[in-house]
Parts: C-alpha cells; sequence; structure tokens
C-alpha cells in the first residue's frame, strides 16, 4: 500500500485548499495538497464549485475600512447575521469581515484582477476555462514551492487515534488503498451538491468532508440550511439570476400555461414574488420569494415538465444593470439565445450553508483536525452573496495557519496499513460486488429523490419518503452495487458518504419544525422564535446520529430586523 507522510494535509482542490496550502507552506510547514480528479482543471473532476464555469461572473464580498461610507465592517457583519436570521455564528462573521480585505489583497498581489472594488467582482475568463483565476493563480504559486499534490486521490476516511487526527486515508482511481500521515489535516472538500439532481456543483462534490469528519468524531451544525438558485437545463447548464427581472416574469409549463399564480396563498401577488426574488438577488428563496421555486418544481412534479426537465422562462428582457449585454453574450456562448428563445430552467442546489462546526482557528473539535470553505459550517440560514468565496479564502487561510502550528506537536507514532483495516476491507468488498446497479446508476436514483424531498420544500412525509429511502439504499449498497470498472470503487465510496449525509440533513431538517431562511417547511410556514432560536448539532456515535440543541448566537442576543429587504445581495 503506498504511503506518504507530511506536517500539513490539505484535502481538496477549490479555493479554501489552495489558500490553506499556500499560508501553511509560508508558515514553514511540509505541505501536501491530495484531490480527487485532476487538481485546477475547471470542467474535469477535482474542479471543485469554486471553477465550476456556469455563471458569467462571480463575487467576493468587499468590506470597508472603519468609518468608511461603503459596506463599513459594523453594518457588513449585523448584514450578515441578520441575513443568517440568527443561525449564523457572529464570533466567524466577525472574522469574515475583519479579514476578507487582506485575502482581497492577497489575491491582487497574486496576480487577481477584480472588476468592480465594490463587490470585488470576477468576469469568467475563456483563458481560465470559463471562470475566474481564483484557483488558476493559487495553484501557480503552490507549484512554485514544495508542496507534494497528489492527484486521482480519493479520501475516504480521517485516521484518528486517542482524540488525535494523524491522517488520512482513501483509495486511488484503481480502486487501490493509500494512507496520508500527517501531523494535521485541513478538510477543504466543498459542499453536498451532489446529493440532488440538479446542482451548481460538479461530480466530486459529494459532501466527502462533512462525512469523514462526522465518522471522526467531529460536529455538523446547521446541515438543514441549503441555498438553491436557477439554472438552464438546456442545452448546456447556465446559472440564471433573476436580479434584474422585477416585472412578473413569463414562466410556461410543458403545456405553455403560466402557472406561477396556481401556487400563490390568497394574500400573494405574482408581482410580489417577482420583486421579492429580484430583491433576494439571486438564490435566496425566503418570505413570498419561495413560492417561484415551489411553482417550478411542482409543475415538474406534476408531470408538466419539457423536455429538458424544467419549466419555459421568458429572459429576453433579463439584462444586468451594470454591464447590459454581459448576460445575453455568455448564455449566447452556453448556446442560447435569450433574447429569441424560451429557455428552460429548473431549481438546483447551489451551496450549503452548515458543515463542520469550527473554531475561529477553522478548527474542529477534533485535536488536529480543520476544514474550511464550504464544508466548514459558519454561514446561517441565508447567506450574503459573494461570502462564500470570500470565507473560503479568509478561513483556508487561518487554517493553514494554525495547522503548520499544530503539526508540531504531533505524536511520535508510525501509521501503517493495521490502521486502515476498515477501509481496505470495505475497498475489497466494494471491488467484488457483482450486483445490476453500477455506482453512477445508484446515483442517479438516490440524487432524483433527494432533489424530490429535500429541496425548495420539505413535509414530514417527504423527509420520511427520504429517510426510507436512504435506508433501502444501504441494503441495495450491500447487494446490488456492481463494480463494473476500477474507477467505480470510488464512485462507491462517494455514495457511502452521500448516503451518511443524506440522513444528517434528513434528521436536521424533519427536527426543525419551522420555516427558516432557505429551510422551508410547507407543514410549518412560519419563522418561529419562541420555539427555534437554536441551532442544531449532530454528532455520530458508531452508526446513530445524535441531534443536539444548542444556539451559537445566544451571547450575541440576535432579534430579527424587520425591514431586511435592503440587505443586498444575497447569495
Ligand atoms: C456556479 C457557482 C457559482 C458560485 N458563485 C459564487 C459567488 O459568486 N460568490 C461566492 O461567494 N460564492 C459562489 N459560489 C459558492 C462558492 O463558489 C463555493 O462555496 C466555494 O467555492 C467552495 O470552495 P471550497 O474550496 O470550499 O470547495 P470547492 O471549490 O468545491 O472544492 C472542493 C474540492 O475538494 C475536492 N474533494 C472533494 N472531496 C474530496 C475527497 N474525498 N478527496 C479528495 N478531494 C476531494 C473536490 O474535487 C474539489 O477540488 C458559487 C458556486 C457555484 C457552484
Amino acid at each position: 500500500m503506498k504511503t506518504y507522510e507530511t506536517d500539513v494535509l490539505v484535502v481538496g482542490g477549490g479555493g479554501a485548499a489552495t489558500a490553506a496550502t499556500i499560508s501553511a507552506h509560508e508558515c514553514g510547514a511540509r505541505t501536501m495538497l491530495a484531490v480527487k480528479g485532476e487538481f485546477g482543471v475547471p470542467g474535469k473532476r477535482g474542479a471543485g464549485a469554486t471553477s465550476n464555469p456556469l455563471g458569467d461572473f462571480w463575487t467576493i464580498r468587499t468590506v470597508g475600512p472603519k468609518g468608511s461610507f461603503f459596506n463599513p465592517p459594523d453594518a457588513v457583519l449585523a448584514d450578515m447575521v441578520q441575513a443568517g436570521l440568527g443561525m449564523a455564528d457572529p464570533a466567524l462573521c466577525r472574522v469574515f469581515v475583519d479579514e476578507v480585505s487582506h485575502a482581497l489583497k492577497r489575491l491582487s498581489e497574486m496576480g487577481m484582477r477584480f472588476k468592480s472594488k465594490m463587490l470585488a467582482t470576477m468576469p469568467a475568463d475563456a483563458k481560465a476555462g470559463g471562470t475566474h483565476g481564483i484557483v488558476a493563480i493559487q495553484k501557480a504559486v503552490i507549484e512554485a514551492t514544495k508542496t507534494v499534490v497528489i492527484e486521482e486521490a480519493n479520501l475516504t476516511d480521517l485516521i484518528v487515534q486517542d482524540g488525535r487526527c494523524l491522517g488520512a486515508c482513501g483509495v486511488d482511481d484503481l480502486g487501490n488503498p493509500f494512507l496520508i500521515q500527517a501531523g494535521a489535516v485541513i478538510l477543504a472538500t466543498g459542499g453536498v451538491g451532489q446529493l440532488f439532481k440538479h446542482s451548481f456543483n460538479p461530480p466530486g462534490n459529494t459532501g466527502d468532508g462533512y462525512a469523514m469528519a462526522l465518522r471522526a468524531g467531529a460536529d455538523l451544525f446547521n446541515m438543514e440550511f441549503m441555498q438553491q438558485g436557477l439554472a438552464t437545463t438546456w442545452p448546456n447548464q447556465a446559472m440564471v439570476m433573476l436580479y434584474e427581472m422585477k416585472e412578473p416574469y413569463r414562466l410556461l409549463n410543458a403545456a405553455g400555461k403560466a402557472f406561477l399564480g396556481d401556487y400563490l396563498p390568497s394574500d400573494v401577488t405574482c408581482e410580489e414574488v417577482s420583486n421579492l426574488k429580484a430583491y433576494h438577488w439571486p438564490v435566496s428563496c425566503r418570505d413570498a420569494a419561495i413560492h417561484l421555486d415551489r411553482a417550478i418544481k411542482g409543475e415538474v412534479l406534476a408531470g408538466r415538465a419539457t423536455p429538458s426537465d424544467g419549466v419555459f422562462l421568458d429572459l429576453s428582457r433579463g439584462e444586468r444593470g451594470f454591464e447590459a449585454d454581459m448576460f445575453p453574450k455568455f448564455m449566447m456562448s452556453r448556446g442560447i439565445d435569450i433574447r429569441n428563445d424560451l429557455v428552460q430552467v429548473q431549481i438546483h442546489h447551489h451551496t450549503s450553508n452548515g458543515g463542520i462546526r469550527i473554531d475561529t482557528n477553522s478548527h474542529s473539535g477534533v485535536q488536529g483536525l480543520f476544514a474550511a470553505g464550504e464544508v466548514g459550517g459558519w454561514q446561517g440560514a441565508d447567506r450574503l452573496g459573494g461570502t462564500m468565496l470570500g470565507g473560503s479564502q479568509v478561513f483556508g487561510w487561518r487554517a493553514g495557519i494554525k495547522a503548520a502550528e499544530v503539526a508540531v506537536s504531533r505524536p511520535n507514532v508510525a501509521l501503517g496499513p493495521q490502521d486502515v483495516e476498515s477501509l481496505i476491507e470495505a475497498a475489497a468488498r466494494f471491488k467484488e460486488a457483482s450486483g445490476d446497479s453500477p455506482p453512477n446508476v445508484l446515483r442517479r436514483a438516490l440524487q432524483q429523490v433527494m432533489w424530490e424531498t429535500l429541496l425548495v420544500e420539505k413535509t414530514e412525509q417527504s423527509l420520511d419518503r427520504a429517510r426510507q429511502f436512504v435506508a433501502q439504499e444501504r441494503d441495495r449498497m450491500g447487494h446490488s452495487l456492481r463494480i463494473a470498472e476500477p474507477a467505480d470503487v470510488a464512485i462507491a465510496f462517494e455514495h457511502r458518504n452521500l448516503l451518511d449525509v443524506a440522513e444528517v440533513i434528513i434528521e436536521a431538517a424533519s427536527m426543525r419544525k419551522e420555516s427558516r431562511g432557505s429551510h422551508y417547511r410547507s407543514d410549518y410556514p412560519q419563522i418561529d422564535n419562541d420555539n427555534w432560536l437554536t441551532n442544531i448539532f449532530i454528532s455520530r456515535k458508531g452508526n446513530d446520529l445524535h441531534l443536539r440543541r444548542e444556539w451559537v448566537a445566544a451571547s450575541h442576543g440576535w432579534q430579527d430586523q424587520p425591514g431586511d429587504i435592503r440587505i443586498r445581495p444575497w447569495g
């Protein structure tokens, strides 16, 4: 079995991983970056959400200096905490507000160019594979260091002994196990978009980091909160942002019928939904804006979908205020002529707001284990636009510094195959699996059910259905799985992780009997501050999940701020 050794192991190849690797290296640590697929090639397995080329521009939320007119720190902090509806961790939001300007400065010094300084926008660049340059630029910095980069490294588990993380193990693309011993491990594995049939996330984002951390004894929290947004389903995927379309949308089902009105409560109008959606730009679904998402999904589930599993949307008047032609041109580059054709759109999972519970140094509750980026939870029930990319830089950088420090105090043990027996057994079992369903087929069925039951709106019934499906799927993994080619072994491990994370989301969403921000329960449609000003933490003992309620903002004394509609942009 291949074994490696390093001071700081960074798992992942997105913006959080690259930031963490650079800072750990600058602190003098020997660094190793292990990523599935290829490192930093947009559109290829391994690229991560950071470089998924589905938009025409990206943003990082900026914060001005104290006392400045634009984005003063205390106002941004207040907006973040309010957007999170009491569920964001104010201490971690404070770190973001204090440090995102440093992160932007570092990126600029590495060569990033931001188009607008007010929101640090980054237009899609054809030379960067249709995405922005954050990963490409940081990859070049990493390549100039002695960092060891391991590609096609599918990490599956963390190695924890006596409460201390000593490394991680996984399988390569041929299904062969390997082991990496490390003084500290930083998980930068992104989110769990691949749990859903429709997602902005690339295929490698299968929630591995959440599942690995959970099995290793770390807490997750806020896992019921996920952002969602619109994207086209044909002929290519492209994000659709509705913020410049305040007039009611012309949304039609496959039969050409306008349907939004059929989904509205009697006191809500199409105009109100359109206005709110535009205001909650681009991917918040709170308040009456949720009805747009409900309506689209409802038509599809009712069997009135377009041939490409969406609904028709008239975007002929869609444009960006600051650069009117940018959006139509981008859509044209994706093969979509918005001026002359109706487009087919669907609700997609965008990002997961919760994740591994971290402190201000990105440290999880497990000694030597860090988490940064989307896998590290700090956002609340909703979030501001531009805080995920910025947060990946801020918390990735912090994780690298602290991990380099912690790595020095590692215990003097030499790990070997005896420490990863369960991985070796599981890989061997998968390799022999000779049922009738390759893991990709199992994944598609799981994604369909999870999209139907967990995204947009949930009810006790939909959550029960999801729960039952996951239980049956674990059984199917035991007897129906077929490993047809070596690369299927890694996909089978991903499937196991998707099930573990699905279970967490289901139980957290089931426990939270109210609607708050991105978590909408149609059987409990109101926010309930009397009973639900609390976060849900999840840990795992053996095969059992433990849910506990604790409020991270208790000392902050959050109170809902009416009039928060002025907050823009939302993410
Ligand atoms: C289309 C799109 C547009 C977005 N626009 C914005 C925006 O404008 N502003 C904003 O703030 N946010 C935006 N977001 C969200 C933001 O991009 C992500 O939340 C953020 O980039 C996540 O960065 P990350 O480094 O944590 O994870 P990712 O970039 O997703 O990287 C995760 C990495 O880990 C690797 N990995 C996963 N599991 C394993 C494993 N088991 N072993 C080895 N490697 C593994 C993956 O292959 C990948 O390289 C957008 C997201 C998408 C998808």
